[in-house]
């Protein structure tokens, strides 16, 4: 600790900005790096200096040199975009905190061009007239799903509220107890019943939910029959749910519009590749329900949206909603969905194609292929404080998606002499990029399944830099 007569003297003789400045501008290093960025990074710098000296804590350099060190790293930082890519290697193949889907290169190139050129967004080339913002998918969406009728909003969130709020504002909505859920902490169903003004109804039990709770239910204000998907959760044992075909057959009996909440919604039949049987969006459609709701970037591996596919007259009743407007997509989003749909059309290469969906049915043997091919390369640096192995675990869908299945799945555990497996996680976090991980039975893992091909190198320079770190 300085003593506390010193404080003022050593404040004193903190250098200010401009002498820094000065210093910096040097060295050619700052050529490039706009003034703004180069004076904020020494103010701050500065700044935190200050703030040390006057708290009293631990005594610390004021020298040149260290403060032009800290200067450097502060610039770098400064210099690096917030929103970076990371590696995966949690196991987890729809990650919120990571970004959920990875879009196909198809989806990618959709982006790349829209996004610097003009397009026909809402333009209609044949007439030269405007024309729709969902001309782009609508057919294939109704191709893919047998809907009649479609279009697309920001996200899920957004399609459900923009639903109800279009079919059941003051009116009540009947909703089984079984499935009022709550996806991420922020989307709760009741909640969002609230903000689109429709009258939650909640029949049956959490547990057990039979026809006739609905049909007792109905009533002269009644406006819709919903279904939600509890697609993050699972309710086991003693249980009875009402399907979706019966609920449209309660609708056509009492003349009411019945609505789906798919939540991740998917195109695909997973029970065809060994995994548990999800709902197909096609499956929901051919009950004759309404509308059905989905998102873009879970099971669907698209950008982040929200799927609207039904009968056509109330499509154009949400359409033509002005809520529509400020829920409406993006064209870049539109450009990436409207290529990942296309992809849809060839069911076989679709699965190959769309990264969600080759990292969730990926074989095992690929997976210890490439666990095995990346341990290989972590033994050729022939670095004796490292201890690398391979384990088999189980990775997750994520997304709020079949929570119950456990993908069969080979991680990588990695130990350094002298190295917590905490510290190894925060200096593998702390790597340009970050690589996620996880700490199981005291070791640092990466799962492999959703590491891609290329990453591997990635991971090995990170080992690397920590081992040459020194003091470590
Ligand atoms: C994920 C989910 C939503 C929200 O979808 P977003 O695309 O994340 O907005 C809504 N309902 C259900 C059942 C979900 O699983």
């Amino acid at each position: 600790m300085e003593p506390i007569e010193n404080k003022e003297n050593v404040l004193r003789k903190l250098p200010g900005v401009d002498r820094i400045l000065e210093l910096s501008k040097e060295n050619g290093r700052y050529n490039d790096i706009p003034k703004s960025v180069l004076v904020n990074s020494i103010r701050f710098v500065i700044e935190e200096l200050r703030a040390h000296i006057i708290k009293n804590e631990a005594p610390i350099s004021i020298e040149t040199q260290n403060i032009l060190d800290r200067v450097r790293q502060k610039v770098e930082e400064n210099m690096q975009p917030n929103l970076r890519r990371m590696v995966n290697g949690t196991g987890v193949v729809i990650h919120t905190n990571l970004g959920r889907s990875l879009l196909a290169k198809e989806a990618v190139a959709g982006i790349d061009e829209i996004a610097a050129a003009y397009s026909n967004l809402e333009f209609d080339i044949s007439k030269g007239k405007r024309g729709l913002r969902y001309s782009a998918i609508e057919e294939l969406l109704c191709q893919i799903s047998g809907a009649e009728a479609g279009m697309a909003v920001n996200n899920n969130a957004a399609a459900v509220l923009l639903c109800l709020e279009t079919m059941a504002k003051g009116k009540e909505v009947i909703v089984s107890r079984g499935e009022l859920v709550e996806i991420g902490g922020s989307f709760r169903i009741p909640d969002v019943m609230a903000k689109s003004g429709g009258i939650l109804r909640e029949v049956g039990t959490t547990n057990r939910t039979h026809a006739r709770d609905y049909e007792a239910a109905v009533a002269q204000n009644t406006g819709l029959l919903l279904k939600v998907h509890t697609s993050n959760y699972s309710v086991m044992g003693f249980t009875a749910e009402v399907s979706l075909k019966e609920l449209v057959e309660i609708g056509a009996e009492h003349h009411l519009p019945v609505m789906e909440d798919l939540g991740s919604g998917t195109f695909v039949d997973f029970s065809k590749y060994g995994l548990a049987k999800e709902p197909t969006v096609q499956e929901s459609v051919s009950t004759g329900v309404d509308v059905v709701t989905f998102s873009g970037d879970k099971l669907l591996g698209g950008p982040q949206a929200g799927l609207i596919v039904g009968k056509r007259e109330i499509i154009e009743k949400i359409r033509k909603n002005p809520l529509t407007r400020a829920l409406r997509i993006d064209k870049l989003t539109l450009a990436a969905l409207e290529r990942t749909l296309r992809l849809y059309r060839d069911p076989d290469h679709v699965v190959k194609a769309i990264p969600t969906l080759r990292m969730l049915t990926e074989p095992f043997e690929h997976i210890e292929k490439k666990a095995a091919r990346l341990l290989r390369s972590l033994e050729k640096l022939e670095e004796p404080r490292l201890r690398v192995s391979t384990k088999n675990i189980s990775s997750k869908t994520g997304g709020g998606s079949l929570p119950l299945l456990n993908l069969p799945s080979k991680c990588l555990e990695l130990q350094i002499k002298n190295m917590t497996a905490s510290r190894i996680e925060k200096a593998m976090r702390a790597n340009d990029p970050p690589i996620i991980g996880r700490i199981e039975d005291d070791i640092f893992i990466i799962d492999l399944r959703t590491v891609l091909d290329d990453e591997s190198s990635i991971i090995c320079d990170a080992v690397t830099g920590i081992l040459q770190k020194p003091g470590k």
